[in-house]
């Protein structure tokens, strides 16, 4: 029999660097502030309220856009903090995490030899997302370290054929959240370009200065939009991988049309846990703000304590690093030794560029105050890893 292993398609993107860097961190016993995951649980009331959906039902397949109640909350929520108005059955598709929903716009829109234009640096399952589907990959490369969005970014990767574009604001990795300006250049790009965007925004939640600006809420890219949200950093909840499309009828179809054939449906009782989560009162968004805005300054005070330079993020639960300035050019290999020599995990964002290139680590502060300070101790001997 020959030899089978992964296709010709998947081998540039190898194995996840969250994945790789979790499993790293596992073996040698570090504080993981690599991948992305809170090291508490979601409330509660909302984890009560999935258990009771596991114990009492509905644990059949749910229909495949969601179950109705969860797809009323999430048009609710639009309304409740946009004050934009979203039709629960024609606009609403439930699915499997946010990765899900990247995946099934992907191959729900795409003709083959579609262009995607992404923007540097991404999240890992863009790239791959848009292969997947038969698409080609475009990018725009903001400088670092300011990462702002303008026309002349945007332009230097687009051609004839590309269909969409795809944004992510508050921004993994870069704990960026797109200004005004920048949403009116990204409206003023898609709308000449005749692009579908798909706007990425699990991080709708944690911007800690000013209020989110959801792609949703601007009535010229609303027709053509694709908003992606999910449960699990709003609500510590990332294991439950429940996330959700809103887009126009249309778009919706196409989104529903890959849905049915990638998932069929997700975890019924989940689908309910979800739907009391996002009916919480204000209160609990406001104390999960200001919980994170404490375990922010927490981590970014401490780094510069031990003489590192973190980025403040102005959202998102991740800070960068420049390493450049300290004599380092090889960050995944840097971040290799944090955690066998000093016992920290951080994620290298060179596998976040199209060319591999060294760039700053990320570090994530969803995790207790107590292990903050772990490894901000831990860290301090970062002088013996420079050169
Ligand atoms: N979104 C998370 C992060 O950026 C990780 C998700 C994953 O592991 N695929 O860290």
């Amino acid at each position: 029999m020959p030899e089978r292993g992964l296709g010709t398609r998947l081998r540039p993107y190898g194995s996840s660097i969250f994945s790789e860097m979790s499993a790293l961190s596992a073996r040698h016993d570090a504080i993981n502030l690599g991948q992305g995951f809170p090291d508490f649980d979601g409330p509660e009331e909302v984890r009560a309220a999935a258990s009771a959906a596991v114990l009492d039902g509905p644990n059949q397949y749910a229909p495949l856009a969601g179950i109705s109640s969860l797809r009323g909350a999430i048009a609710a929520w639009y309304q409740r903090w946009y004050g934009v108005a979203v039709d629960a059955d024609l606009e609403v598709t439930v699915t499997n995490g946010c990765t899900g929903a990247i995946g099934d716009a992907m191959l729900g829109v795409l003709e083959p030899g579609d262009e995607v234009l992404l923007i540097e640096p991404w999240y890992d399952s863009y790239p791959a997302s848009v292969v997947m589907a038969g698409g080609v990959c475009r990018y725009a490369k903001p400088a670092s370290p300011g990462y702002r969005i303008d026309r002349e970014v945007l332009e230097a990767g687009v051609t004839a054929k590309t269909r969409m574009l795809v944004v992510n604001s508050p921004h993994n990795p870069t704990g960026r959240v797109y200004s005004e300006a920048e949403w009116d250049v990204i409206e003023a790009f898609c709308v000449e370009h005749d692009l579908v965007l798909f706007s990425d925004e699990v991080y709708e939640t944690l911007v800690f200065d000013g209020a989110h600006r959801s792609a949703l809420s601007r009535p010229g890219l609303r027709p053509r939009t694709i908003v992606a949200s999910s449960v699990g950093k709003t609500f510590s909840l990332t294991g439950w991988k429940i996330g959700w499309t809103v887009a126009p009828p249309r778009l919706t179809e196409a989104v529903r049309g890959a849905h049915q054939f990638t998932s069929f449906c997700v975890a019924t009782p989940l689908q309910v846990g979800t739907t009391a989560a996002l009916e919480l009162p204000d209160s609990y968004f406001e104390g999960f703000l200001s919980g994170y805005r404490s375990r922010r300054d927490q981590l970014v005070d401490g780094l510069r304590s031990i003489g590192l330079e973190p980025i403040v993020p102005e959202g998102t639960y991740f800070t960068l690093v420049d390493l450049a300035s300290l004599g380092v050019d090889d960050d995944r290999a840097f971040c290799e030794r944090l955690v066998r020599e000093l016992g920290v995990a951080a994620i290298p964002t060179s596998a976040f560029h199209e060319d591999h290139r060294s760039g700053p680590i990320r570090f994530a502060f969803c995790k207790q105050p107590e292990v903050l300070d772990q490894a901000i101790e831990r860290l301090s001997r970062v002088g013996e890893l420079l050169p």
